[in-house]
């Protein structure tokens, strides 16, 4: 896993599976764990990091409910989890979803894990809206599109966009079965103002971008949504993402909103 330092405030570790980033953000003597790497070693190892860099960490959030973003318990078992109130009606309207998928992954890669995924008392926050932080507040924002539910996080002193999965460099727009093509573009145009004031943006897959690389993306990834929308399967993929893997995902874009 390899973790990076984007702000004296903000350190993003990215994952060796799905490049799944997990960002650590402090104010005073308060620091947040937004999203999860996922490997038992690379969970095992954040509180170490945490502390390295003299981040208490005293919450967990999530951007939104799949699975490989959930597993922050893992690392910090007792810190209470937030999320958008969107991601939280999606948790309790479909229990056991993250578990029986966490589980699949792990029987595919024989991943053994220490117990059971907890994801109890999740704390449920007003979004658009603010989450305290030591002296100051992170702000929060939709993003839905991706999937039905989901927040985006902005760090103001750092000048850093947490984005959930939007903007990615190795990942297309991936239109999962409960999201939609024109919430994306929604989440996109009210991402944009904050991509343009940002230093960092960290996608919830890939490394940490700079902002005009980050601006960049987004707009080939708006280019992206509408041809979807206007060819379905004609559409043409982003120039850097036109892997095998790629193009299934583009595959099921197409067959859902055809
Ligand atoms: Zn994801």
């Amino acid at each position: 896993m390899r973790a990076v330092g984007l702000h004296a405030d903000v350190v993003v570790a990215v994952s060796r599976t799905y490049q799944t980033t997990c960002t650590l953000v402090r104010s005073g003597g308060e620091a947040f764990c937004v999203d999860s790497p996922v490997f038992p070693d690379e969970l095992e190892i954040l509180p170490a990091i945490a502390d390295q860099a003299g981040f208490g960490i005293v919450g967990l959030l999530a951007t939104h409910a799949d699975w490989d973003h959930l597993l922050g318990r893992y690392a910090f078992p007792d810190a209470p989890l937030g999320c958008a109130e969107t991601t939280s009606a999606r948790v309790v309207g479909h229990p056991g979803e993250a578990q029986r998928e966490l589980r699949e992954f792990d029987e595919e890669h024989y991943v053994e894990r220490p117990g059971p995924l907890s994801l109890s008392a999740l704390q449920a926050l007003p979004v658009p809206g603010h989450c305290g932080i030591g002296d100051t507040d992170l702000e929060l924002q939709p993003a839905d599109g991706h999937t039905e539910d989901g927040m985006a996080v902005w760090v103001p002193w750092a000048r850093v966009l947490v984005a959930g999965d939007y903007l990615s460099p190795v990942e297309i727009p991936m239109i999962s079965p409960s999201g939609s093509a024109r919430a994306y573009l929604a989440t996109l145009a009210r991402l944009a103002p904050l991509v343009d004031q940002a230093d960092y943006v960290v996608p919830g897959h890939g490394a940490p971008l700079e902002g005009t690389r980050a601006a960049a993306i987004l707009r080939e990834d708006r280019a992206y949504v509408e041809a979807l929308l206007e060819r379905g399967a004609e559409a043409k993929l982003p120039l850097a993402r036109r892997s095998a893997a790629q193009r299934r995902i583009h595959a099921s874009n197409a067959a859902r909103v055809g």
